[in-house]
């Protein structure tokens, strides 16, 4: 079990195999996105913020974010240092894009921060008897021999539905619920608990002139998931991989917003 699988794999390779091939065995140039520093900074702020208790100051979590973001576009510039190579996002080019993103995270964060403490407080971090809060939880599942590893953003109490992992997402609806049911599975192992299910946190704009209205969707039912269903999908990513089946899945979609598109040859 030395090399281990996670979510985020399982979602590259069964969206195009050669993705995940010249993402990760070749190590292909990816062409940056302005949204990937929006998202890993709005998390970092969550995440020291929710760590101090929610008691840090508004300020203090818009600065966490304003370090990250700047760090996270520095190092992606250092690779792609011409913002013009940057993807877009719908008619923002790379560079507008990147401003942009800042002011929408930095937005992000406050409404993060209004959602916990004015409108459902109710809303707690969950502690474990023995054990942290769950706040950017590391774990690892093992999976009949595959060991799947990653971190669970947090676990909350939702009222009339009970304990729920939680995963913030700052873009769109993932539309599916596979990381959930991998967090579940993953708490239920580690501190024998009983979990009711999962939702994601959406922040996002609903309008371009309304601020944002952070919301968790509904709970996921998480009921056609048992573990051993987890056990075959998990299985068969780690036997394709190790049998090196890296075939490209060409579709428009995908392939306009595939990072590594320009080193392969299949993008339709
Ligand atoms: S461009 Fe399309 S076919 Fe090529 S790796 Fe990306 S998603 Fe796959």
């Amino acid at each position: 079990m030395s090399e281990h699988r996670s979510v985020s794999q399982f979602r590259e390779y069964n969206r195009c195999p050669q993705a995940y091939y010249l993402k990760r065995v070749v190590r292909a140039w990816e062409r940056p996105a302005a949204w990937l520093p929006q998202g890993t900074a709005v998390h970092a702020a969550a995440e020291q913020w929710e760590k101090s208790g929610r008691l840090m100051p508004l300020m203090e979590a818009e600065k966490v974010f304003r370090l990250a973001y700047a760090e996270s576009v520095d190092a992606l510039s250092e690779v792609t240092p011409r913002h013009d190579f940057w993807m877009s996002s719908g008619r923002f080019k790379g560079r507008e894009d990147i401003h942009r993103r800042f002011d929408m995270g930095l937005a992000q964060v406050g409404a993060y921060v209004d959602y916990y403490t004015r409108i459902a407080p109710e809303e707690v971090v969950w502690t474990p008897p023995g054990a942290g809060p769950i706040i950017e939880h590391e774990f690892s599942l093992d999976l009949d021999g595959v060991l799947v590893k990653g971190f669970i953003d947090l676990a909350v109490y939702r009222p009339k539905s009970g304990l729920v992992v939680r995963d913030l997402k700052t873009g769109t609806d993932p539309g599916d619920d596979f990381q959930l049911v991998v967090y579940v599975v993953a708490l239920q192992d580690e501190f024998d608990v009983s979990i009711a299910g999962g939702d994601y946190m959406m922040i996002r704009r609903t309008k371009p002139t309304e601020p944002f209205r952070p919301k968790p969707t509904r709970v996921f039912d998480l009921s056609a998931w048992p573990r051993t269903r987890l056990v075959d999908e998990f299985g068969l990513l780690d036997e394709s991989i190790r049998a090196e089946k890296f075939d490209p899945k060409p579709d428009k979609a995908t392939c306009t917003r595939c990072p590594v598109r320009a080193e392969c040859s299949f993008a339709a």
